[in-house]
């Protein structure tokens, strides 16, 4: 699998991984290389949500001429990849945190910003008509032991009397009742406002919406460098052609490969996070896991479980994964996952896997994301450390802007670019170390 802390290139053209999406979507197949030399006002390159949602509004809202350049195919990254939970926030930090970090004005800042990205998730769907399975809204953070359960309420009524939140803490017999014979779910916080889609469609629909609005979307077209030009423009060179444009916009995240832009891809550890799907369940195991509810659900281990019950009662079940892109086809991460998945719910344990897949997100030194002017007319947005459905979608809108020279929300993730990890080549290192720490906290703290 590509790994953007080895490869230089992205490579070109790949089809989609075999994924339960994939399988679900049609890949509408309206799009093409660039053949041609052409000049633009601005490239975005990337077609992800990032790269889609800037796209769409630099045309749609600001008249501006855009090209998008994707590698391989609309949503071929993580926007095709991911669990489709469209959740509130992003980065690593939650709003106590933040709070801690900012203070409590700014923490609201960014609870209003976070509102706002579920608010535009569902803007853009309606607006392009997107029929992504969007399920019924809530998402369940589940404690998975004692100790984090104990917290709960205070988090819960913290959201309530600080941000006017309508969270609910739920106990373990009213998870158990309502929501899931899980061994391993001691109470949970239910977020009233998130919800779950077909990623893959997701990212197709806003690809639609960015053509019908006059934007030129080039897919088997990666950047492959670039330079400025004597005018403070840049000039872009592509396998099949050369572009010109005043702004350049990269939206690449957790792909961004060595050679594209070395400040970003070191400011960013990509990680693997692998899915599993099932089979679908049976009638008799809806009702003895209490799986027959579409809530999101995470729980509060280190290193992270997540999971939901799909239109068609199979289980999406996710967690991490390989270190290394070589290692991610591995059998041994999909058979963890399922055994993960049968260890909470024991009465799944026929359940088989039909599906795994993997994808790169991408995390941040001081875990949160930016939005930023990097340099005179070079613009990104990445770091969202794997909570990013909602919020690039945002993220797309705060770039449009600020290439566009209007004014975005006084947040600290849009005023300075990504940090530069310390000792960058051992990134790596770093994340074995943590995943070690983890596996301890998750088993014994
Ligand atoms: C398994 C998994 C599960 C996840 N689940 C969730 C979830 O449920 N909820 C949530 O909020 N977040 C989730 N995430 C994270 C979320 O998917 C991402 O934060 C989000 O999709 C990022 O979108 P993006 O557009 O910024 O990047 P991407 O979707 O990764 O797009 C980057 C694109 O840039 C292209 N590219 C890179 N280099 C070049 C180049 N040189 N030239 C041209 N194109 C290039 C790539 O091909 C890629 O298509 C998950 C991620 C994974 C991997």
């Amino acid at each position: 699998m590509y790994d953007p802390l080895v490869e230089h290139d992205i490579g070109q053209g790949a089809v989609y991984p075999s994924s339960y999406w994939a399988a679900q979507v049609q890949n509408s197949g309206s799009t093409k290389a660039i053949t041609a030399d052409q000049s633009t006002d601005v490239v975005v390159v990337g077609a992800g949500y990032t790269g889609l949602s800037c796209a769409y509004q630099l045309a749609k809202r600001f008249n501006r001429e855009v090209i998008v350049l994707e590698a391989h195919q609309t949503g071929w990254g993580c926007s095709g990849r991911n669990a489709g939970f469209v959740l509130r926030g992003t980065g690593r930090l939650g709003l106590a945190q933040l709070t801690q970090r900012f203070g409590a004005e700014c923490a609201g800042l960014f609870h209003q910003e976070y509102g706002e990205a579920i608010t535009q998730v569902k803007r853009m769907i309606s607006a392009g008509n997107i029929r992504c399975d969007s399920q019924p809204e809530g998402y369940l953070k589940v404690a998975h032991n004692a100790a984090m359960a104990a917290d709960l309420p205070d988090q819960a009524a913290f959201l309530q009397r600080q941000f006017g939140y309508q969270a609910a803490y739920l106990s373990a017999q009213q998870l158990k009742r309502d929501y899931m014979h899980n061994t391993q779910a001691y109470g949970a916080i239910k977020f009233p406002d998130c919800f779950g889609v077909n990623p893959l469609a997701l990212a197709q629909g806003y690809a639609a919406m960015v053509q019908q609005s006059g934007v030129k979307l080039y897919t088997g077209s990666p950047l492959q460098n670039w330079q400025r030009t004597a005018d403070g423009g840049f000039l872009l060179q592509t396998p099949g052609a050369r572009v010109r444009c005043k702004h350049l916009v990269l939206a690449t995240n957790g792909y961004t490969p060595k050679g594209l832009y070395p400040a970003l891809n070191r400011a960013c550890l990509p990680v693997l996070s692998s899915i599993i799907v099932t089979q679908a369940l049976t009638q008799a195991q809806l009702e003895q896991s209490g799986l027959q509810h579409t809530q999101l659900v995470m729980d509060t281990r280190a290193l992270k479980y997540y999971y939901r019950k799909l239109p068609d009662n199979r289980i999406l079940f996710g967690g991490r994964s390989a270190v290394y892109g070589k290692d991610a086809e591995k059998a041994v991460y999909p058979a963890r996952l399922l055994a993960a998945l049968k260890t909470c719910f024991p009465m799944l344990a026929d359940l088989r896997c039909d599906y795994h897949w993997s994808g790169w997100v991408a995390v941040s030194y001081d875990d949160l994301p930016r939005v930023c002017e990097a340099e005179p007319g070079l613009f990104y947005a990445a770091g969202y450390c794997g909570s990013g459905v909602s919020f690039s979608t945002l993220a797309g809108v705060r770039l449009a802007e600020q290439a566009s020279g209007v004014a975005v929300p006084p947040l600290p993730i849009y005023q300075s670019r990504l940090a530069p990890f310390p000792l960058p080549a051992f990134r790596r290192l770093g994340q074995q170390g943590y995943y070690q720490w983890g596996r301890f906290k998750d088993r014994f703290l």
